[in-house]
């Protein structure tokens, strides 16, 4: 270990320059909550959402934190043919030493850049000794440093039982990431990581977790192990997995190890690979994001995978959200009246979120309630009025007919979480946001130069067609 260290302390490069290159590495892990926020300071108020490798996430009370999001290092000894940092890529590489790292986090603390760390980190060397740095990092920043902020770290698969289980007795959160569904595509596009090697981590932390509760039980004081509970990353697209197959092995990891958050994270091509599928229209951001839909309904709303979806039909529609689908396909359910129905009947009605149907139950213990107050209690009318009755009526004389409400409901706006102009949604980075601004400036110069060019065409043809107007008129003159 001391060799590796070693070699990367006696680099040239600068702790910016590193920087750069693991924030902008990290940026592909979606596993820390909201990385896709995009809003750039206009120059009029104060806070900017893009700084270099720095994310949002959202602490176990609600509160919106920013982390610095980095790599340990972008070495790795592995080749998972989906990865930017895969052994055969030629990148730059660069590695922070643990106390570089954690003197960096420290200052960026003091300075209020951020309220905690997701660490993460190929494989440097072998897993054992990647763990260990990331074991060491933490150590310092809780000991040494005294840093009481929150910390999440990947657990590295293959890496000992010891490193992971100290580790979690001082980070906040743990993740190890599932990667691909099925240990068939892992066996295609990470040959290196078998599914063993990434359930052991996991259910070593579900273990510690439970044992620590039990222990806080007995001991209030006992130290806390990994206390916001761990997580998981699938990619989705890279592998030709069904939403079926996806969502039954998410239902499986939230029931059999206990895990907080399933991330899914839209395939996005970095590398040419044969193995790996071409996709001409960018990532599949609109199937990522039924999932996460369809993630909600089995955390909150008490679905079950099998009932979204099944063999015969694997995938989500893509124009209707996952319960707007459920409830067509169950319309001898509906409608639901409003006053009568139980809390887990209510959930099922699209429109209605976990809030509104809490809100529904209290205030109907007052008086009955109508379309109106619905609307102030914050259901989704123009979704759910298809589907209820107040007081025995319905909103407006509607007919329970799956294409008619299909086609109504597909005249409904949906808000998706990107934009529909063809651009992906990216973490920016302070890095590399001068090319991307560049690359779009010469874009729309380019485009800017290519209206131009037809405004120019469009000038001279009309200008042909009024001198051809004028000879003609002159030749007719002269025939006069
Ligand atoms: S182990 Fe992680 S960092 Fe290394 S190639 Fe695979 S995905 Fe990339």
């Amino acid at each position: 270990m001391e060799y590796r260290v070693e070699k990367w302390n006696s680099q040239t490069m600068t702790t910016m320059e590193k920087l750069g290159i693991l924030a902008d590495a990290a940026k592909y892990d979606v596993s820390c909550t909201s990385s896709g926020v995009d809003r750039k300071g206009d120059g009029t108020g104060i806070g900017n959402t893009a700084a270099g490798g720095i994310c949002h996430s959202f602490s176990a009370d609600g509160r919106c934190i920013s982390l610095l999001k980095v790599l340990l290092t972008n070495e790795c000894i592995y080749d998972c043919k989906y990865c930017l940092n895969r052994r055969s890529n030629d990148v730059p590489r660069a590695a922070f030493s643990p106390e570089e790292l954690c003197e960096l986090t420290m200052q960026f603390y003091r300075r209020n850049y951020i309220e905690g760390l997701f660490l993460s980190s190929g494989i440097l060397g072998s897993p054992d000794l990647t763990m260990e740095m990331l074991y060491r990092t933490v150590l310092l920043l809780r000991t040494r440093h005294r840093f009481q902020g929150y910390i999440h770290v990947k657990a590295i698969p293959g890496a000992s039982k010891e490193l992971v289980y100290r580790t979690g007795l001082l980070a906040d959160r743990m993740s190890v990431n599932l990667e691909l569904p099925t240990a068939e595509g892992l066996k295609r596009l990470a040959p290196n990581k078998p599914r063993k090697n990434i359930l052991t981590p996991m259910r070593l932390i579900q273990n510690g977790i439970t044992e620590n509760q039990n222990e806080i039980v007995r001991y209030r004081n006992a130290p806390r192990f990994v206390p916001a509970g761990q997580s998981t990353q699938m990619i989705i697209g890279a592998t030709p997995e069904t939403d079926y197959q996806i969502m039954t092995v998410a239902e499986k990891l939230y029931q059999n190890f206990g895990l907080k958050r399933v991330f899914y994270s839209a395939f996005i091509q970095v590398n040419e690979d044969k193995e790996l599928p071409a996709l001409p229209g960018g990532p599949p951001l609109l199937r990522e994001h039924r999932l996460y839909q369809a993630d909600f309904l089995l955390r909150f709303y008490g679905f079950e995978a099998g009932e979204l979806l099944s063999e015969q039909k694997p995938n989500f529609n893509m124009l209707l959200d996952p319960k707007c689908d459920w409830a067509l396909r169950h319309l001898e359910l509906f409608p639901v009246e409003i006053n009568r129905a139980d809390y887990e009947l209510l959930l099922r009605i699209p429109g209605i979120g976990v809030k509104s149907a809490q809100r529904i139950v209290r205030a109907r213990r007052n008086a009955s309630l109508t379309f109106e107050n619905l609307k102030k209690i914050g259901v989704v009318l123009k979704r759910a009025l298809y589907f209820i009755t107040c007081n025995g009526r319905m909103m407006y004389p509607t007919k329970l007919d799956e294409d008619y409400i299909t086609r109504n409901l597909l005249n409904v706006k949906e808000k998706l979480p990107f934009p529909t102009d063809g651009m992906t949604y990216r973490q920016l980075s302070l890095f590399d946001d001068k090319n991307f601004y560049e690359d779009a400036e010469l874009h729309s110069w380019k485009a800017a130069e290519r209206d131009e060019g037809k405004a120019a065409e469009a000038g001279k043809r009309q200008q042909q067609t009024v001198l051809e107007g004028v000879w003609r008129d002159a030749g007719e003159m002269l025939v006069v």
